[in-house]
């Protein structure tokens, strides 16, 4: 087992440990039994993965006597709401849950996204554990405290910022998971890889291959590095009032992508174009090498994502109205991230809406 810390520099109190290994959800209760968070443990879960492990791990805490519970709802994003996060309270008050439960998290992004949200509410906050299934959710979701859920204005719009217990990631999970899953979780590993470390982007390029195979060795370095760069980048800015904006690399156009194909496309494939527009105005605007521009576009190839909009029949003009609604754009200035070369990123403010027309249009 690795453990990856997690320092909140603006609140000590809150930071948390990051424990990677596999077979870990096997021990998960018998480990809370020895060490425990709370007098009981709510498990939230999906409906795949809650019939799947769920109701192995509440037999797991029940058969040591400790009280448990498994609440889960329809799988998907369309669950990813206020409607979803109050049937659960609900239910978990029925059962007369009081604020010495511990709720854990079990489950892809959608889960970890309402269930801390959950957390963060039920009796003004109960301590909560990740246990992201999803490779996305190793990589990305389940680390940094963002919680919430969807609305039909806006994707992500109500939540908050609050961290877990303990994030604990079981690759055993892995072996299941679809290869678009997957995909959808390289994506935010080069994500990572390109805003922060050359090696990383070197070390996913040479074992992509055995990677697509699900070689959970090498998904295990991955994950691993990926979680130390999320980790350091969310110990400096918990809130994201700076640095931590630097993980919405590839973000902005992606999002505008998701919201114009009204969430029909993949957050991996959305935000591979998202990064590959990135990298290019990077080169456009005299920063990055046009020869570092195809070596992304080369890996992202590699593992099925695109990285042009007519992949998806998409007009420039459409992904521009939905950048418009950014939550990320302040006053018209919009804070975009690019590449110095792969592995070096910033922040820029001089990136302007034609930048974004130009090379939409040139795409
Ligand atoms: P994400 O993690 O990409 O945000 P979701 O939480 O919606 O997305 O999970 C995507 C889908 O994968 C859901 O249908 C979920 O039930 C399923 N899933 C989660 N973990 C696994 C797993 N380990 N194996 C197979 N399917 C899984
Ligand atoms: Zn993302």
């Amino acid at each position: 087992m690795e453990i990856c810390r997690v320092e909140i520099n603006e609140n000590a109190s809150s930071s948390y440990d990051i424990l990677i290994g596999r077979g870990l959800f096997d021990n998960l209760a018998d480990e809370l039994k020895k060490n425990p968070i709370a007098n009981s443990y709510a498990v939230i879960s999906d409906s795949n993965v809650g019939i799947a492990h769920g109701r192995r791990l509440v037999k797991n805490f029940r058969s040591g006597g400790i009280n448990a519970h498994l609440f889960t709802f329809a799988a998907g994003e369309k669950s990813k709401s206020r409607r979803t996060k109050e049937i659960i309270e609900d239910e978990m008050l029925k059962h007369e849950l009081k604020r010495d439960t511990c709720i854990i998290a079990l489950g892809g992004g959608v889960v970890g996204d309402v269930a801390g949200f959950a957390a963060a509410t039920y009796m003004r906050g109960v301590p909560y554990i990740q246990v992201p299934t999803t490779l996305l959710a190793q990589v990305d979701s389940s680390i940094g405290g963002k919680v919430g859920v969807n609305t039909k204005y806006a994707k992500n719009i109500i939540g908050a910022f609050y961290q877990p217990k303990k994030v604990i990631i079981d690759l055993n999970f892995l072996k299941t998971l679809p290869k678009n899953e997957l995909s959808n979780g390289l994506a935010e590993l080069i994500k990572h890889a390109a805003i922060k470390d050359k090696n990383f982007f070197h070390f996913l390029e040479t074992n992509m291959d055995e990677i697509l195979k699900y070689d959970l060795d090498l998904l295990k370095s991955a994950v691993r590095r990926s979680c130390e760069i999320k980790a350091s980048v969310v110990a400096q800015d918990e809130k994201e009032k700076g640095v931590r904006m630097l993980l919405n690399y590839g973000h902005t156009i992606g999002h505008a992508i998701e919201s114009a194909l009204s969430y029909k496309i993949g957050h991996g494939s959305a935000i591979s174009i998202g990064m590959a527009c990135a990298a290019r105005l990077s080169a456009k605007l005299g920063y990055l090498q046009e020869g570092s521009v195809l070596r992304q576009n080369n890996l992202l190839s590699y593992i099925g994502l695109p990285h042009k909009i007519s992949h998806h029949k998409l007009k420039p003009k459409k992904i521009l109205q939905h950048l418009v609604y950014d939550k990320k754009i302040v006053n018209e200035k919009i804070n975009f991230v690019l590449l110095n070369s792969i592995g070096d990123s910033f922040i820029s403010d001089e990136v302007i809406m034609d930048d974004i027309k130009n090379v939409l249009e040139e795409n």
